[in-house]
C-alpha cells in the first residue's frame, strides 16, 4: 500500500467509525412508522397523523443519514427534539400527488394514505413533514413531537404470514431489502406466488445496474392470502376481495393499477427489514404502477412485456425515475409544470438543467437535439418526456422508462439507479 493509498484508508475508516457512531447515539434497532393522511384539493394539502408503530426491523441505511438526495414530491425531518439538530432526512412521492393533477381533484376534497420510516430513536425527536414548492423550496405541512417511551406507540403488527428468503447475500444494513408481497394469491396459491418472487427477482437481474449489484440485494417474500384469486377491475364491474384491496382503472385509466391501503402494505412489509415494497398481483392482465419510496405494484402474470413492465416500476419507486413517454391527451399531463425543474433525475425542463445530465453531454451536441440516427445512441437533450410533448426533456432516443422495446435504462437512468444502491448500501 502506498502512502497516499494508507492515509486515503485510513481517513475512511475513521469516517465510517464517525458515521456509524452517529447513528448509535440516535438510533435503535428497530423501526419507527408513521402512518398520516395527505388530503385536499388541486390547490391545497394538509397532513393529518394517523398513529405511530414500533417495527420489528430497521432494514435502512446506517449512513448518509440526513441526506434526502432531494428526490421526491415530499421529504420528512427528524430532528433531535433537545439540540435541534437534524438527524435524519428522506423524500418519497404520494399517489395523492398524482391525483392533484386529475379533474377530480377540482370537485373534491379527497385524503389518501401515507407511511414513512426512520430507525426507532433513542431519545425524544421532532418530526417535520413538507411539500415541494419548486426544485428547492419546502412548505412545512405538519410538525410533531415522537418520545420513544410513548405507550400509545403500537408495538405488534396485525398480519402474520409465512414468508421465504428468495435471495439474501448481505446484512440488511448493506443491502436494497425488497420486501415482495402477494396480492391476489389465496392460501392454495402460496406455491404459485414464491415461484412468482423468485421470477421477479431473476427478472429485476436481467437489468443494469441490478446485476452488477447483485451481492447487494435481497429479496423477501410474504405470502399475504386473499379470499378471491385475482385484483379488483372497475371498468368491467368486477371487484375482488383480496389482501391489499388493489384495482385497476385508477383515475379512470385502464392498466393503472394501485391500492389505496399504504398502512396494510406497510403491516406485512414490516415483517421483514426493507427499503423497497414491490406488490405482487396474482393476475395476467398488463399494467401496474411505482411510486418513489411508496410502493411498486406490477401484475405477476401478464404475457405482454413481464420483466420490462418490473422493471420500469421499479425504475420509479426504487430510484425515482420519471416517465420518459408522452402521449396524446395522457391523463396525467398536467403533472409537471415546464416552469420549475422537475426534481426527477432522468428529464429536465432546462430550468436548472446543471442539476441533471448536462456534464454528461458529448461534446458539440445540439441542445435541444434532433432525432438523427447518428443521435439516437448518444446522450442529448430530446424534446418530450414526462407525459409533456413540448418543454420536457429527456436525455436519450430510448430508455425503459420510455418503451417495452428499449435495450434497458439509458445511460442517465442507470446512472441515477446505480448512485441510489450505492447510497443505501455503503
Ligand atoms: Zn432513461
Amino acid at each position: 500500500m502506498s502512502k497516499p493509498t494508507h492515509i486515503l484508508f485510513l481517513f475512511l475508516i475513521f469516517c465510517s467509525s464517525v458515521f456509524s457512531q452517529q447513528y448509535s447515539s440516535y438510533f435503535g434497532e428497530k423501526a419507527c412508522r408513521i402512518d398520516f393522511q395527505l388530503s385536499g384539493n388541486a390547490k391545497s394539502t394538509t397532513a393529518t397523523l394517523s398513529k405511530i408503530i414500533q417495527e420489528p426491523f430497521w432494514g435502512g441505511r446506517r449512513l448518509h443519514l440526513t441526506d434526502d438526495m432531494n428526490l421526491g414530491e415530499y421529504r420528512f425531518q427528524v430532528l433531535d427534539s433537545i439540540s435541534n439538530a437534524l438527524i435524519y432526512a428522506e423524500g418519497f412521492s404520494t399517489l395523492y400527488f398524482e391525483w392533484q393533477s386529475t379533474p377530480e381533484a377540482l370537485l373534491v376534497n379527497k385524503s389518501f394514505e401515507q407511511s414513512v420510516q426512520f430507525p426507532y430513536p433513542l431519545k425524544a425527536v421532532k418530526v417535520i413533514i413538507e411539500r415541494r414548492l419548486d426544485f428547492d423550496k419546502w412548505e412545512k405541512l405538519i410538525q410533531f413531537g415522537i418520545s420513544p417511551d410513548d405507550k400509545l406507540i403500537r408495538k405488534t403488527l396485525p398480519t402474520k404470514v409465512p414468508i421465504k428468503t428468495i435471495c439474501k447475500t448481505a446484512s440488511p444494513d448493506k443491502a436494497i431489502d425488497i420486501a415482495v408481497i402477494a396480492e391476489g394469491y389465496t392460501v392454495k396459491q402460496r406455491a404459485k406466488f414464491f415461484r412468482d418472487a423468485k421470477k421477479l427477482a431473476e427478472n429485476l437481474f436481467t437489468h443494469e445496474p441490478f446485476a452488477k449489484y447483485k451481492s447487494r440485494i435481497n429479496v423477501y417474500a410474504i405470502a399475504a392470502a386473499s379470499i378471491d384469486t385475482g385484483v379488483s377491475k372497475p371498468q368491467n364491474d368486477n371487484w375482488r376481495n383480496s389482501a391489499l384491496g388493489s384495482h385497476y382503472y385508477t383515475f379512470y385509466s385502464d392498466r393503472y393499477l394501485t391500492t389505496p391501503n399504504v398502512f396494510t402494505v406497510h403491516d406485512y412489509a414490516a415483517l421483514v427489514p426493507y427499503d423497497a415494497i414491490y406488490i405482487l398481483a396474482n393476475t395476467k392482465t398488463y399494467g401496474g404502477g411505482g411510486i418513489y419510496n411508496f410502493y411498486t405494484l406490477a401484475s405477476a402474470d401478464s404475457k405482454r412485456a413481464q420483466t420490462e413492465v418490473t422493471v420500469h416500476e421499479f425504475g420509479h419507486s426504487f430510484a425515482g425515475l420519471a416517465d420518459e413517454y408522452f402521449y396524446d391527451n395522457d391523463a396525467l399531463d398536467g403533472m409537471y409544470d415546464i416552469k420549475i425543474e422537475p426534481w426527477e433525475p432522468n428529464i429536465s425542463s432546462l430550468v436548472k438543467f446543471d442539476t441533471k445530465w448536462k456534464a454528461d453531454l458529448p461534446e458539440g451536441i445540439v441542445i435541444p437535439t434532433p432525432l438523427t440516427d447518428e443521435n439516437k445512441a448518444k446522450i442529448g437533450v430530446f424534446e418530450g418526456g414526462g407525459y409533456l410533448k413540448k418543454g420536457m426533456y429527456r436525455p436519450f432516443f430510448d430508455c425503459r422508462m420510455r418503451t417495452n422495446t428499449a435495450k434497458g435504462f439509458c445511460p442517465v437512468c442507470e446512472k441515477a439507479v446505480e448512485k441510489r444502491i450505492l447510497f443505501l448500501t455503503e
